[in-house]
């Protein structure tokens, strides 16, 4: 793939990497690539960041195709850059599309746009503690008309944005809502992509948890309403009486590349994990009876984020009195470690930068 290569002026101005936050600042150059009915993918290149200007009959502002990833780039104490298993979200995006009838980005093409994106501007990788910086790629239909129809054409972007610690005042545990009103998926839905609809429907849950005094919602099934599917917008696993358990891949969850490697790592330590549906009623029976022994919710911005109650109509359990597991920080550490370069990468996941 030839990239074209545009240079910007003036580059901008770094903010502070200690105050980073997550998605608050954009850095000088984004990837871009468009696609034409007739004429495949054409014209990539890496431009200086900028709005992208539409026609107000831009099919994306009206029907929502759209799709996207999230990975990032680490940056080692030796100061090296590498990826974490970008091949995964690259065949995720092709899937999400596929369901969107959206045209593919093939896979070799999106590790090398990642790639090229993160090298041209490698100096903003932040190197303090725990800091990355996180990749955006999206694509979105492009053509201008009212009519409902998969669109003849789309761009591919890909952002990027230097993202501070996940966990500056060190891991705590979150309160969580079980929803049992609203749902995400159905099965012949889009649960499994990302989708951007997916997100817009979900808000609604997420701000009655927050009224609650919850940080996130606990997703059940949308036929049922009984089993359990996510949280927020990451996988769940729960660890009752030894064992661990997490929903399994059937069309309404999504396939987190976070879940996929600590299903990996736990099996490898022996763990039995059980990818089956788990009934809320359950599992508050667990959380009651102290078999519940850890919960913990699993996505590429936190890595682990452990839960320390569950709340569930007039029901309501504390997870390990409100602390983070063993088995939790045990993840947490053994994870981060390989994707910041600090443990050997036994399974061959790290991708270098150079
Ligand atoms: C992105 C996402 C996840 C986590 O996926 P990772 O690849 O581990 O980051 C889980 N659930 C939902 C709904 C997501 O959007």
């Amino acid at each position: 793939m030839e990239i074209r290569f545009e240079k910007r002026e003036q580059p901008l101005e770094k903010p502070d990497q200690k105050h980073l936050g997550f998605g608050k600042y954009f850095t000088d150059y984004m990837f871009v690539m468009d696609w034409d009915l007739g004429q495949e993918w054409h014209d990539a290149r890496i431009v200086p960041y900028a709005p992208i200007a539409m026609d107000p009959a831009t099919m994306v502002l009206h029907y929502a195709q759209e799709t996207f990833e999230g990975l990032k780039a680490y940056r080692t104490a030796e100061g090296k850059v590498q990826l974490f298993r970008p091949e995964m979200n690259a065949r995720r995006m092709i899937k999400s599309n596929e369901r969107l009838c959206m045209p593919a980005f093939p896979e070799d093409m999106f590790v090398e746009a990642v790639k090229e994106l993160v090298r041209v501007q490698e100096d903003w990788v932040p190197s303090e503690p725990d800091t990355s910086l996180y990749i955006r790629p999206f694509m979105f239909a492009t053509e201008y008309s009212l009519g409902v129809h998969m669109a003849k054409s789309y761009k591919f972007v890909i952002i990027t944005s230097p993202v501070g610690a996940y966990y500056p005042e060190g891991i705590d545990p979150v309160k969580i809502l079980v929803e049992d009103e609203y749902v995400r998926a159905v099965q012949g839905g889009t649960g499994f992509t990302k989708c951007g609809g997916n997100y817009a429907s979900s808000i609604a849950g997420q701000v009655k948890a927050e009224k609650m005094g919850c940080t996130q919602v606990l997703w059940l099934d949308g036929v049922h309403r009984k089993y359990v599917e996510e949280v927020g917008t990451m996988n769940i696993m729960f660890k009752i009486a030894g064992e661990i358990y997490t929903a399994p891949l059937e069309g309404t969850v999504l396939p987190g590349v976070t879940r996929d490697s600590l299903i990996h790592i736990l099996k490898d330590w022996g763990y039995k994990v059980n990818e089956t549906h788990l009934s809320i009623d359950d599992l508050m029976k667990a959380g009651h009876d102290g078999t519940l022994e850890e919960a913990f919710g699993t996505g590429t911005a936190a890595v682990v984020s452990p839960v320390g109650e569950l709340v569930y109509k007039d029901d309501k359990v504390t997870v390990n009195d409100f602390k983070i597991g063993e088995l939790t920080q045990k993840l947490y550490d053994t994870l981060t470690g390989i994707q910041w370069g600090r443990l050997e990468d036994k399974y061959g996941w790290i991708v270098p930068v150079e």
